[in-house]
Order: C-alpha cells, then sequence, then structure tokens
C-alpha cells in the first residue's frame, strides 16, 4: 500500500460508502470511535477463519501458531510507543479497564489517608471515577488542576495542587472535548520534584499524534484500540516495568499463575500476571494490523492533511453566526465543541442526524469540565484523516441553515433572541 493521499486512505473505510436517512454519511464522531479500514476487518475476520485456538496453553500447532500472533502485536505496540520491553506492554479491554487496573492494583495497595490523587478539570469520567472509588478504599484524597482559557491544564497552577502529599497526577494528554495538547512535559517535571507518579490518558491522542513513552518519561500511559482505526476491545497499559513488577495482580484466574494450590499461588512474570483469562487474541491481532496501516500512511503525511481540514474547519465554523466556542482558541487536533445560541444541543445533534451527519451532543462523559465551563452540555465535531474538504462545507452549511430555521421560527411567534 501507498503512503497516505486523502483519496486511497478514504477508499480502506467501507462504512463510509454508507447512506445515513437517505443521505451520504458525515461521520464526524471519530473522538468517540474511528471506522476501521477493510485490513484490520480482515485480518479480524482471517484469525477466527484461520488461526483460531487459544493462547500460550496447549502444545498444538495452532495454539502455537495463535500465540506466535498474539505476542508479535505486543513487540509492534512496544515499537511503537517506544517502550523498553514487551513487559511493560499490559493488554486490557481499553483504556477504562487500563485506569482501573492501576487505580486498584497500585493505588489500592500504595495509597495512604490524605495521600493526594491529582486529576485535572477536563479529565473524562474514565480517569475520575476509578480514583473516586480507590480514595474511598484508601481514605486518599482528590485534587484538582485548574484549566487555562484555552482549556489546558493551566502550567501557573501545578504547584498550587501537586505537592508534598501528592503520590499520582493522572491527566489527558488530549482532552476529548477541548482537543488541545496539555503541557505534558511540564507536569510530569512537577510531579517528579514531588516524587509523584504520572499517569497520561491516551485515549484522544494517540490517533493524532507520536506517542514516545520514554521521551515523555511517563509512569503510566493508557490507550484504545478503536480510537486508532483499531477494533474494539482492546486496549493498551504502559508502566514502567520496575512498577509493574512492585505492583499486585489487577485481577485473579488462569493465565496470570505460574503453580496454585489450595494453600498458595505464585503469580506470573510480567506482562501475563495482569492479563488473567482468555484475552481478546482476534482484537490484538487485529491492532497489529491497525499499526502496520498505519505505519504504511506514514505518520507526517497523515498529520499534515488532518492539520489542514482542522485550520479549515475551525474557520469555517467560526463563520456560523450564533456559535460559540467552548474554550477560546483553536484546538491541536480536530476535535472542535461548541454551543449554538438559543438551540438545543441534542436539537442540533438531531437535525444533522437527519442529513446524514453524525456528530456528538451532551456532556461527553465529562461532567465536571462542563461544570467547570458552566455549560450542560455542548456539541462536538471530531475529524479524522477521511473526512473531506466537501463535508465540512456540508456541515457548515447544515448549521447556517438551521440556524436560519430557528430565527425564522422565532420571528413568527414573536420570541427575540437571548443575547448572553
Ligand atoms: N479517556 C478519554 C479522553 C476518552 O476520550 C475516552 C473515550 N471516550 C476514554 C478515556 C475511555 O476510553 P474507552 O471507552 O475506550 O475505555
Amino acid at each position: 500500500m501507498e503512503k497516505f493521499t486523502f483519496t486511497s486512505f478514504r477508499q480502506q473505510f467501507p462504512i463510509l460508502e454508507d447512506l445515513i436517512n437517505g443521505h451520504a454519511l458525515v461521520y464526524f464522531d471519530n473522538a468517540a470511535t474511528t471506522q476501521k479500514p477493510i485490513c484490520v476487518i480482515d485480518s479480524y475476520q482471517n484469525y477466527y477463519q484461520l488461526n483460531n485456538a487459544n493462547v500460550h496453553r496447549a502444545s498444538h500447532a495452532l495454539s502455537a501458531r495463535a500465540t506466535l500472533a498474539f505476542e508479535n502485536v505486543r513487540g509492534k505496540v512496544r515499537t511503537f510507543i517506544n517502550a523498553n520491553t514487551n513487559k511493560e506492554i499490559i493488554w486490557t479491554k481499553g483504556s477504562t479497564e487500563s485506569i482501573n487496573l492501576v487505580a486498584q492494583s497500585w493505588g489500592r495497595s500504595t495509597l495512604q489517608v490524605n495521600d493526594e490523587i491529582v486529576l485535572s478539570y477536563s479529565e473524562h469520567h474514565a480517569n475520575i471515577v476509578p480514583w473516586q472509588i480507590v480514595a474511598q478504599q484508601t481514605g486518599a484524597k482528590i485534587k484538582v488542576l485548574p484549566l487555562t482559557l484555552s482549556g489546558q491544564i493551566d502550567v501557573e497552577q501545578l504547584e498550587s495542587v501537586i505537592g508534598e502529599r501528592t503520590r499520582i497526577v493522572c491527566f489527558g494528554h488530549i482532552s476529548n472535548v477541548i482537543g488541545k495538547i496539555n503541557p505534558i512535559k511540564e507536569i510530569i517535571r512537577v510531579a517528579r520534584k514531588y516524587k509523584a507518579l504520572t499517569l497520561v490518558d491516551g485515549a484522544q491522542a494517540i490517533a493524532h499524534l507520536k506517542v514516545d513513552v520514554r521521551a515523555l518519561d511517563c509512569d503510566f500511559y493508557v490507550f484504545s484500540a478503536h480510537k486508532m482505526y483499531g477494533p474494539t476491545g482492546v486496549g493498551v497499559l504502559y508502566g514502567k516495568r520496575e512498577l509493574l513488577e512492585k505492583m499486585p495482580p489487577y485481577q485473579a484466574g488462569g493465565e496470570m499463575i505460574k503453580a496454585v494450590s489450595f494453600e498458595q499461588t505464585t503469580f506470573n512474570d510480567l506482562p501475563h500476571k495482569f492479563e488473567a483469562g482468555t484475552p481478546n487474541i482476534a482484537g490484538v491481532v487485529a491492532l497489529g494490523s491497525t499499526i502496520t496501516f498505519l505505519e504504511q500512511q506514514g505518520h507526517a503525511a497523515l498529520l499534515e492533511y488532518e492539520t489542514r481540514l482542522k485550520q479549515y474547519c475551525f474557520d469555517k465554523l467560526s463563520t456560523v453566526e450564533g456559535l460559540t466556542y467552548i474554550v477560546n482558541e483553536a484546538p491541536d487536533i480536530p476535535v472542535f465543541s461548541f454551543t449554538l445560541a438559543n438551540q438545543h444541543n441534542h436539537d442540533v445533534a438531531t437535525a444533522l442526524d437527519s442529513v446524514g451527519i453524525a456528530v456528538r451532543s451532551g456532556h461527553h462523559c465529562a461532567m465536571p469540565l462542563m461544570q467547570y465551563l458552566h455549560i450542560d452540555g455542548c456539541i462536538r465535531l471530531s475529524l479524522s484523516a477521511y473526512n473531506s474538504f466537501e463535508e465540512v462545507d456540508f456541515v457548515v452549511q447544515q448549521l447556517k441553515s438551521i440556524r436560519k430555521s430557528m430565527l425564522e421560527e422565532n420571528e413568527k411567534t414573536g420570541t427575540f433572541e437571548h443575547k448572553e
């Protein structure tokens, strides 16, 4: 397959040919999950058709083949994010499970009364609730990092929240609502100063940025395959080996043990110590194809297209009267969150859906962020490299027409627009 060009890239995604409500699908909900290229769909199907067996267990040839394919992908992920060893790559169901694993394994065994867990106001619920639960279990407390007006974690405020009692700082590489890259290096530097660990939620970054966990020097990094053109039900926990070695198992069962008697159990070595039960083998194999696909496209070419599309979309949306972005700066990835004056967010999303445009409206699993911004929700358009400039034009035209209909309706009923 040749390097990224828009047309050849888009052709890899059969679902984009679909009609929704009689209109060509315009899929602008990529931050929720991306569509899958044909090679990933084929790889998933081929696994079941040609290679299906359980891994790591049997002495038969098919199991050896499945195990090899499965473990090869661990190596691919290690290279993809530049981890030190395959032992640092733990399979999970997704970012959510990866965070729960760290909270329940590291957190529950380490945190003590009045220890502090630092989060930010822009976290997804997946990076809040697991910490709340472990805080209740251990007596630890949660502290929250404020944001700047452009929606990034405020570096000026780091040391007013992170301090001697901080044990871990957990934050998104990029918020799923704001789309700005957080000042990750600076946050990690301050966390280190206070000997606190860092967990980076990379769910939204992994499809857009080149992630190098060693360069970032974070302790944990989590992501989900389905947000980077891969299958659902597979995620990764990267953790520094020396930390993972010390952490107790998260779940227990087959696969994560060396020997079991009714008196005692010895646990398996990394990474298997954290992988109880039969894993999502087909999903992992398909993630391997996803990485090959992305590498063939070339990161620079993909990024260059996304950057142009993002700027175009930001400028075009800015021409829609009554549209207010939730923060006052262009995003770093093509994720745009806004409200439309005097329009309910869900009504806008439903009107767009009626002409085939898929967007998301609501709190985006970030209720504390909505409270922080004093809004009850917003509309989010999240684009990917298979989206076109024409699709942006179509969405903008539809938003303008929703607004026009609303104003006409108001004129008829004698209602005046409420100005903030
Ligand atoms: N963190 C962020 C920033 C997200 O956007 C998401 C998914 N919307 C998650 C965590 C959770 O990912 P998953 O549902 O794949 O576990």
